[in-house]
């Protein structure tokens, strides 16, 4: 059995550079959003993913079905993940909505899909999250071996280890390194959870300014260089390139952060030089071709008649 999505990236990591283009780079967080299809068309977007050597793009989308549109125009190095918003808002009222089973359901079993998420889990801000709808998804989840990326902000140093503890056999991509946690907290939820993968999009000098990740010098933190490196077959990180950055889920501008991805690219990148070699290529592509490599090959197993 071939797989034609991996054969695609071997050829392109192997493929000769031209020029000074800058070594492959997984980009595990990406939207295409309404409000940002509104100002770039997929094709422009696929160009920026060129532009940056991108051989690997996560992409979710409010509505969902944008996300299959970067795939057509961009093929297999861009994966979409269905994240089941269709109005801006329902990021926070998701876990209530009785319809979001159904149509993730129906994605998942679509085939067009790789992944559910990006979905927002933020206690005390949001409705309850430990819903039904919310069993439902980490149930379908499982039975098709999808990845989960989740976006918990939560300052609980228990709340997101409570939710991987109990859904062991769903695999979790964890966004913004956990967002407002302290790093040891961080590796504590990485060791209580071997189904933990964490991400360390969003974590640049735009967003996140109170809990930087690293110093103006451009490199990590001691304390997350210490977590990034005793877990380095599980960090990954993407652009999360939206923009203007000021205003979270804005819905009434544009939103012009595809023009941006190189910004935000470059700034990972940077931090990343800085790792010993062997660590910094990991995080930068060969983590996230494993993660997804063994997803599709697992789901072939499990499709064998
Ligand atoms: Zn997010």
């Amino acid at each position: 059995m071939t797989y034609p999505f991996l054969a695609a990236l071997l050829s392109a990591l192997f493929a000769p550079f031209v020029g000074a283009q800058p070594p492959p780079f997984a980009d595990v967080h990406l939207h295409y959003n309404w409000d940002q299809a509104e100002v770039t068309s997929p094709e422009e977007a696929v160009s920026y993913l060129h532009a940056n050597n991108v051989a690997l793009a996560v992409v979710s989308s409010t509505p969902p079905e944008l996300a299959l549109s970067l795939r057509e125009a961009g093929g297999d190095q861009v994966l979409p993940f269905f994240r089941p918003y269709r109005r801006p808002g329902d990021w926070l009222t998701w876990t209530q909505d009785k319809s979001v089973p159904d149509r993730v359901r129906e994605a998942l079993e679509s085939g067009r899909y790789f992944g559910i998420g990006e979905l927002h889990l933020i206690p005390g801000f949001a409705q309850r999250w430990d819903t039904p709808v919310f069993r439902e998804v980490m149930d379908l989840a499982k039975r098709h071996r999808m990845p989960v990326q989740i976006h918990t902000e939560s300052s609980a140093p228990a709340f997101f280890s409570g939710i991987c503890r109990r859904h062991p056999e769903v695999r979790f991509l964890w966004a913004h390194g956990g967002g407002i946690l302290q790093p040891d907290v961080v590796a504590r939820t990485m060791a209580a959870c071997r189904n933990v993968w964490t991400e360390l999009s969003a974590r640049d000098p735009w967003r996140y300014v109170a809990y930087p990740i690293t110093a103006a010098d451009g490199a990590l933190l001691p304390e997350w260089e210490q977590v990034v490196l005793r877990y380095a077959d599980r960090f990954m990180t993407g652009a999360d390139a939206l923009w203007p950055v000021e205003q979270l889920h804005p819905w009434d501008e544009p939103d012009s952060g595809w023009q941006k991805l190189d910004q935000f690219v470059a700034f990972h990148r940077g931090w990343l030089d800085r790792l010993p070699p062997e660590v910094a290529e990991k995080i930068r592509l060969t983590n996230a071709l494993r993660f997804f490599g063994q997803n599709r090959e697992e789901k072939a197993e499990t499709d064998k008649p």
